[in-house]
């Protein structure tokens, strides 16, 4: 008989975790191009903020470019998931390059609005995190100067615009909660006319993913969210996590786990950003399974059917 020299280490496993429809969507888009097209086709920026998924289309025969410019003419191009400015479609056409855009449903629909409030001469004040790709995309839906960004709720205090009465608010997709709860009450207050975006922005895969991790953190003693450093919705994850009180750790690969974090846990929560693939997951698990005897569970707080339809022009071949 054998016995288990492994301590027994209690896994709680996030549901909902990982890939969004929109992420789903963005890499089914370059998959089918590469299928359709013939490699190499082109996408602009990361399609998604996870180097698994970047290295997999990349070997695929997939390159990633930062420019348009970089893109030579007669080539198949596809924009990422966050989003571009207006101006991207428009050099793409302007150079008579064949473009796909992959940007996800849920942040064209923040882009129409933005567009809409400048048409009827209100002043966007937008919640976002300066530099997200997302946020350079919808700035780039209107004119300049007709958006201002507020990240904190110091910057929603102490925000100036001009005519008070003809403001409206829209929010990155990607926020936390419960921070952009804090900003809207003070911008509402500040500017009781101030009109609302229809519906919440914040999509629901960011929402259900922070709600899971919530459901989940304060059980643990450590939290790993499986995701890379510029996705915005997996440090978000991180954040939720720690406002619960539970130590968390943002890791990229099960390689980047260190063992001595988990000196006194007997209890490990795992969740993954809306960027990152299952299969990361499963390497984790297997990764801390060669130390410790594992016991999973799975702690559901929403089911999640949403899928988005792929873009005009690209139909759905049966592959294996
Ligand atoms: Fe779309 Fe939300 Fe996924 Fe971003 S996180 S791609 S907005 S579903």
């Amino acid at each position: 008989e054998q016995t288990d020299s492994r301590p027994p280490l209690q896994i709680l496993l996030a549901a909902p975790r990982g890939f969004c429809a929109g992420v789903d969507r963005a890499i089914k888009i370059v998959e089918l191009a590469l299928e359709q097209h013939g490699a190499p086709v082109y996408v602009r920026h990361e399609i998604v903020h996870n180097k698994f998924v970047v290295d997999s289309l990349r070997a695929k025969g997939a390159i990633f470019v930062d420019e348009l410019n970089e893109v030579p003419s007669g080539a198949h191009v596809i924009f990422s998931a966050h989003g571009v400015p207006k101006s991207v479609p428009l050099d793409a056409q302007d150079r008579g390059l064949d473009y796909l855009d992959a940007t996800c449903p849920l942040v064209s629909k923040v882009h129409r609005q933005a567009e809409r409030q400048v048409e009827t001469g209100r002043h966007i004040l937008f919640i976002g995190h300066s530099g997200h790709p997302e946020v350079v995309g919808t700035f780039g839906q209107v004119p300049e100067g007709s958006m201002t960004l507020i990240e904190t709720v110091a910057d929603a205090e102490n925000v100036a615009p001009a005519d008070t009465e003809r403001l409206a608010y829209l929010t990155q997709t990607t926020l936390s909660v419960d921070d952009t709860h804090d900003i809207v009450s003070t911008l509402e207050q500040r500017f009781p006319n101030i009109v609302a975006p229809k519906g919440e922005d914040i999509c629901y895969a960011t929402s259900n993913r922070q709600a899971a991790v919530k459901a989940i953190a304060d059980k643990c003693q450590l939290v790993l969210v499986i995701g890379a450093p510029n996705s915005s919705n997996s440090l978000r994850l991180v954040e939720v996590a720690e406002r619960c009180g539970t130590k968390s750790y943002l890791v990229q690969r099960a390689e980047d786990i260190d063992f001595d974090w988990f000196n006194g846990v007997e209890t490990l929560g795992i969740t993954a950003g809306a960027s990152a693939p299952e299969v990361l997951v499963r390497q984790f698990i297997a990764r801390i399974s060669e130390n410790f005897a594992v016991n999973e569970q799975q702690v559901v707080t929403a089911e999640e059917s949403i899928t988005f339809k792929l873009p005009r022009g690209l139909s759905e071949t049966v592959s294996a």
